[in-house]
């Protein structure tokens, strides 16, 4: 069990197990909700419960799929990048705590509305406002977004939003990528979200073959082998390749003793 502490209380985020992992299909604002409502436990005290994902500010959401990501791969965030300019592969990464220093929350004021320097109110988005206008063209959706948000009327919907941005950062952003063999420098988006779930859905692609190594070697159901944790399946998958190391080493040194 993972306590996450985001603006406005704590949630409870049991670890994934297979069947959570099974159960991804995309990258988008509904996959992100869904994965948390999956993992967040009915606790006393507990800011949301599981259906109530859909609530959280844009920017405590990405702070939770962090904590997300931390449980499941650890504090790097890894990405291989093809150099335009040399055509050299080469590996950008940066540790998530870091990040997460630089893009602090602030603490939401009473009723969660908050306010411009030239005293324009607003609040912030939801993934409510953000479904609400998902099937809107990038800019008008920004717009509508804004507009949603803001509690003045005829406030500037630029100062709204960096404000917005001041105040409750998303973990979206460019990071500058240096080829090391050319020295070519590009910009790499980064979203917590999308990451993590891209990251996710790659490992997707491997659980058929590791529900099928632990059915053979343990007898267990499929349904089972999908309750264990991410870490359980690791350390059982280990076991078994060690296994398979010793039983593909035994024969050969056999044939060496008979040669000899
Ligand atoms: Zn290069």
């Amino acid at each position: 069990m993972t306590i996450v502490t985001i603006p406005g209380g704590w949630i409870d985020l049991r670890p994934l197990t297979g069947h959570d992992e099974r159960s991804l299909s995309g990258v988008s604002v509904f996959d992100m909700v869904a994965l948390i409502d999956r993992l967040a436990l009915d606790r006393p005290g507990v800011m949301l419960v599981a259906g109530q994902a859909v609530n959280l500010t844009s920017a405590a959401r990405d702070r939770v799929l962090a904590c997300i990501y931390t449980q499941s791969y650890g504090d790097l965030i890894r990405s291989s990048r093809l150099c335009a300019a040399c055509g050299n592969h080469y590996d950008l990464s940066f540790k998530l705590s870091d990040l997460l220093k630089g893009y602090a929350m602030a603490a939401p004021p009473a009723e969660g509305i908050y306010q411009t320097v030239d005293g324009a109110r607003f609040r912030l988005p939801t993934g409510i406002d953000e479904l609400a206008v998902i099937g809107l063209a990038p800019h008008a959706a920004r717009r509508a977004l804004l507009k949603r948000c803001t509690v003045t009327e005829d406030a500037d919907p630029d100062q709204i939003e960096a404000a917005m941005e001041a105040v409750a950062p998303l973990l979206s952003t460019e990071l500058q990528a240096i080829c090391p063999e050319c020295a070519t420098a590009e910009l790499m988006d980064f979203d917590m979200g999308t990451y993590l779930l891209r990251r996710l859905l790659n490992d997707q692609e491997r659980l058929p073959n590791e529900v099928h190594m632990l059915a053979m070697a343990y007898g267990w159901s499929h349904d089972n082998i999908l309750d264990l944790t991410r870490a359980e399946r690791r350390r059982y998958m280990a076991l078994i390749e060690a296994s398979l190391r010793q039983s593909r080493a035994r024969p050969i040194s056999g044939a060496r003793r008979r040669l000899a």
